[in-house]
């Protein structure tokens, strides 16, 4: 079982992750927890490179193509074979951020990020797809609580980030019955209940 969290950046995602890793290990599931870009070491590098400073401005195509590359080996080095051992997946971030950042935000297009991705992913399509949908003024009052240094997008404007959010919404409009998408300047543990109950029904016996 994959499950991914997608949302702007100051959404909550990573504690979301943290929260529902935690509750299916306590009820005995095997979960590997992951994120993009990232994952592997190979895929780390890569976000390392997209991400250091000394390397910008990356174009558009640049970064959406690398992140291609480093989805390519996570999918296949550690995505796979870890629900090919039945084991649940929980990854921060996935494809729908490609599409999210670099087509809708950068200006690629959705459709041709998510096109580019289908290499990556070999037919790997998540069971389910959490979309925390941030509020511009919520968003930005976490990025600036966690610091600016974090975050590359810190310069981006706020027509980026609104760009980025409706995209990810409209994934979800696209395709409801694998997506579940929660406002997140809800409370974190009422959004961590409303994960759980959507989760449960996907989880093996
Ligand atoms: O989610 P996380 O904080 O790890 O993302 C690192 C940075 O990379 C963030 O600034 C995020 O907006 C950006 N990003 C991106 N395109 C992606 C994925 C992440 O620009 N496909």
């Amino acid at each position: 079982v994959l499950i991914v969290f997608e949302g702007g950046d100051g959404a909550g995602k990573s504690t979301q992750v943290t929260a529902l890793a935690r509750s299916l290990r306590e009820a005995g599931h095997t979960v590997t927890c992951t994120r993009e870009p990232g994952g592997t070491a190979l895929a780390e590098s890569v976000r390392a490179l997209v991400l250091d400073p000394a390397h910008a401005p990356v174009s558009a195509a640049t970064e959406a193509l690398l992140f291609a590359a480093a989805r390519a080996d996570h999918v296949a080095r550690l995505i796979r074979p870890a629900l090919e051992r039945g084991e649940i997946v929980v990854c921060d971030r996935f494809v729908d951020s490609s599409a999210a950042y670099q087509g809708a935000g950068r200006g690629l297009g959705t459709g041709h990020v998510l096109e580019l991705n289908q290499w990556a992913l070999q037919g790997l399509v998540p069971d389910l797809t959490v979309v925390l949908d941030v509020d511009p003024a919520t968003a930005e009052a976490r990025r600036r609580g966690r610091g600016a240094a974090a975050d590359r997008m810190e310069s981006e404007t706020r027509a980026f980030h609104d760009a980025v959010n409706a995209a990810f919404r409209e994934l979800a409009h696209r395709a409801p019955s694998r997506y579940l998408v929660l406002d997140a300047s809800d409370s974190a543990a009422g959004i961590t209940r409303a994960v759980s109950a959507r989760v449960t029904p996907l989880l093996p016996t």
